[in-house]
């Protein structure tokens, strides 16, 4: 499949991890917004939060299990961060894996 987050969970890609298990790999973005910005994706090819399907709500624990790991070890448990997942031509989705910005380290602003 051409689907780069794919390849990323194959190994065939590289990236910079912060945090893996069996279901779940969270690797920091290529192009960062703030000093913390790491993408927490499911190991399985899901093409966006409208492709979730009944069979998958027991990933979605693991994924937040994952964001939780991944705010511990980049040290924005404490301080706050920002969970995003965009959708579509109008959330300026462009990866069509699903994938969850973990932002933070510094003030975010609250605006569109
Ligand atoms: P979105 O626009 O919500 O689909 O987010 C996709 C994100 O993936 C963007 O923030 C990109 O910077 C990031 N990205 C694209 N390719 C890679 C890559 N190979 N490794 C890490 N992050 C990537
Ligand atoms: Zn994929």
């Amino acid at each position: 499949m051409d689907c780069i987050f794919c390849n990323i969970v194959a190994g065939e890609l590289p990236a910079n991890k912060v945090y893996e298990d069996e279901h779940v790999v969270a690797f920091h973005d290529i192009n960062p917004i703030a000093p913390v910005h790491v993408l927490t994706i499911p190991k399985k090819h899901i093409p966006s939060a409208m492709a979730i399907e009944t069979e998958d709500w027991e990933l979605l624990g693991h994924l937040f299990h994952g964001i939780q790991q991944v705010a511990k070890a980049t040290g924005v448990d404490q301080s706050g961060f920002r969970v995003i997942t965009n959708i579509g031509e109008h959330g300026q989705q462009t990866v069509h894996h699903l994938h969850y910005h973990v932002i933070g380290g510094r003030q975010l602003e609250w605006k569109a």
